[in-house]
């Protein structure tokens, strides 16, 4: 098994150490080449109106698209949740892959100096509380039917799955807690054997 980390911009080396603290094998992906060769995909934090035009250009916007809605395993973090999301509600209009049926308000926890740290418990990780960091974050304002939500901040959700699609406001690759990478490799390892 093989997860790559979309390495357009934004905390990708956080993510493959990560990656590499858990052994799983890990490569960064920035071709339709490499993407080839991984299981599933983590799409960083970072910044998406930048990510969503490198994406274009290097024609991973509809690939991931594409492999996205057949199932392929992906887990967005922060700018990667917005990317995934069917509707981005901020201005200035931005587009999305559209395959995760929620909105989102970029930058709808407050700007850099606003970012913060809590304490969430998170469905299916095990009952000790994760460190969750969030930064610039999304706020989840609307969540479709099928997407299932497993953690909340505050009352809103901040970590939802919807079939092998993940996404969370926060940055897990920050935190030392290496127990929602576990989590998605295990999705990875469970989609290979189907
Ligand atoms: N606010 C950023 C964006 O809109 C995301 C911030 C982050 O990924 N930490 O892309």
């Amino acid at each position: 098994m093989r997860i790559g980390v979309l390495g357009m911009q934004g905390d990708i080396e956080e993510h493959l150490a990560m990656l590499n603290e858990i052994g799983v094998e890990n490569v960064r992906v920035k071709s339709i080449k490499v993407l080839d060769t991984v299981d599933g995909l983590i799409i960083p934090g970072g910044e998406s109106t930048t990510m969503v035009k490198l994406l274009k250009i290097t024609g991973l916007f509809n690939e991931l698209k594409k492999r996205i809605r057949n199932g392929f395993p992906v887990y967005g973090t922060c700018a990667g949740m917005i990317l995934l999301s069917k509707k981005i509600v901020s201005h200035p209009e931005q587009d999305s892959l559209k395959v995760l049926d929620v909105s989102v308000n970029r930058n709808g926890y407050g700007r850099q100096v606003e970012s913060f740290v809590a304490n969430i418990s998170i469905a299916s990780i095990g009952g000790i509380p994760f460190k969750a960091i969030f930064i610039r974050a999304p706020q989840i304002v609307r969540i479709g039917k099928d997407v299932e939500i497993l953690a909340t901040y505050n009352g809103d959700p901040v970590m939802i799955k919807s079939g092998r699609i993940f996404a969370s406001s926060f940055h897990p690759e920050i935190s030392k807690d290496t127990r929602v990478h576990e989590m998605f490799a295990q999705v990875v390892k469970n989609a290979l054997s189907c």
